[in-house]
């Protein structure tokens, strides 16, 4: 094993293929589900490094990978020359793999020589991957092992980023599952935080939204993960949690284990949506509607003033969804419902029913959904579709591209702040720039 720090992006997980139609109900509404079950073009949950680390600024993520996986988080960051980079992979080379190395030892010697020289390292992610996982390198031991060695300087966890199976958004989902266990547990039920916003939100949109809580009068909240890893906030029987993102199912499970209990809402895309997540909480705390309404009215006004200039590049347009970071439910929503932009197919690798039963309930009557993929038949779709603008994963953007069709990166979609009122009119911006540009192309 070397230490390297960080193409080959593309996870294709190949199944025999099938196609079956799932019919969920959610409310009074009846869904027709197309479940697809074949070759899957995602990229793997290691890609969640990327915004991981930028936000729990005291962690670093060492992958045991190889050098695929090398490349994949190095031109995934693009950046970080300027500083030192909190996030590396430890190769698996032949001789790991043919077992002439122990596996076990080689990592405790890199893991050794990291802490030796990055003092300023309080928690270590050991991020498994697809050859972790096929050479079985038991990493949850491993984590067990270097941190009793290493505490309490260091608190040592590990989660799986594997693209066996999983899609990119995963990535950090499976981190904050491992790191609920360790948040701490009031002595007393009530002792928890009140509130706990769940899901890494960039850090702008946590000072917009800690601005909202307090307006609204809320004064025990944090949001998970903390910006410092010790920072974590203590939960009990009193804390109810807001998912910030759609994509936390584990995460999810284990805080209704410990106890917490999840508030119902949409996703904060979009100003209705950002409106009906906030108006969750307020209900829950019993704000008032006089000052829920004193609190939001200037900041939706601004918001929907903010999408009037991208309405009438989007109106009408035909937008297609391939299946790749789980936003694509709310982001349908919103594009459907604040712009008037039509809806081809709605593609999703996981459908939550319950976290997007509030979602799904403001899609439009007749909304073709699917869940899974097999991505040659969706692609026939699509180009049957020809909609105005597709939005994919990287690996299709550019063949699509060739073929004279608009797309968006939905990757682009986590790494930009998006979340909330001040940021419905960017989110807006992202889906008309593509569009204002080809136009221009054509002209
Ligand atoms: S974890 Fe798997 S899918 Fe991801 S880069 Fe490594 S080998 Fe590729």
């Amino acid at each position: 094993m070397n230490r390297v720090i960080p193409l080959q992006p593309i996870s294709s997980g190949v199944n025999a293929s099938h196609l079956a139609c799932d019919s969920i109900t959610v409310g009074h509404r009846e869904f027709e589900v197309l479940k697809e079950r074949g070759q899957r073009e995602v990229f793997c949950g290691l890609t969640g490094i990327i915004w991981l680390h930028r936000k729990i600024q005291d962690a670093f993520f060492l992958v045991v990978g190889s050098r695929t996986c090398a490349h994949l988080v190095q031109s995934a960051a693009g950046v970080m020359i300027f500083a030192e980079p909190r996030f590396a992979t430890a190769i698996i080379d032949d001789r790991d793999l043919a077992g002439l190395a122990d596996a076990n030892e080689e990592l405790d010697r890199v893991v050794g020589q990291l802490l030796e020289r990055r003092p300023d390292i309080k928690m270590l992610f050991l991020v498994g991957s697809c050859p972790s996982e096929v050479i079985k390198l038991d990493l949850s031991r491993a984590a067990q092992r270097l941190g009793k060695t290493y505490a309490p300087r260091v608190r040592i966890l590990n989660y799986s980023g594997s693209g066996i199976e999983t899609t990119f958004t995963q990535g950090e989902d499976a981190c904050l599952a491992a790191l609920v266990p360790e948040l701490p547990k009031g002595m007393d039920s009530d002792e928890g935080v009140d509130l706990l916003v769940v899901g890494c939100l960039a850090d702008v949109i946590e000072d917009q939204f800690s601005r909202i809580f307090s307006e609204l009068g809320l004064q025990s909240y944090a949001f998970f993960p903390p910006r410092q890893s010790g920072q974590l906030p203590t939960i009990g029987a009193n804390t109810r949690y807001l998912l910030a993102q759609p994509f936390l199912t584990e995460t999810a499970r284990i805080l209704d284990e410990r106890g917490a209990q999840r508030l119902a809402a949409p996703f904060p895309l979009g100003v209705e949506g950002t409106e009906k997540w906030f108006a969750a909480v307020a209900h829950e705390f019993a704000v008032s509607a006089e000052r829920f309404e004193k609190v939001i009215a200037p900041k939706r006004a601004r918001a929907n003033l903010g999408l009037e200039r991208h309405r009438e590049t989007l109106k009408n347009k035909s937008i297609f969804f391939f299946p790749d970071s789980q936003l694509e439910i709310p982001l349908a929503r919103f594009l459907s419902r604040e712009l008037g932009m039509q809806l081809t197919e709605v593609g999703t690798p996981y459908l939550h029913r319950q976290h997007l039963a509030d979602e799904m309930m403001m899609l439009p009557e007749g909304t073709s959904l699917s869940e899974g993929q097999d991505v040659e038949k969706q692609l026939d779709r699509c180009r049957s579709f020809r909609p105005d603008i597709v939005v994919c994963g990287l690996g299709l953007a550019n063949p699509l591209e060739a073929e004279g069709m608009t797309t968006k990166w939905s990757i682009e979609l986590v790494f930009t702040p998006i979340q909330g009122f001040d940021q419905a009119a960017d989110l807006a911006e992202l889906f008309a720039r593509p569009l204002i540009r080809r136009t221009k192309l054509a002209a």
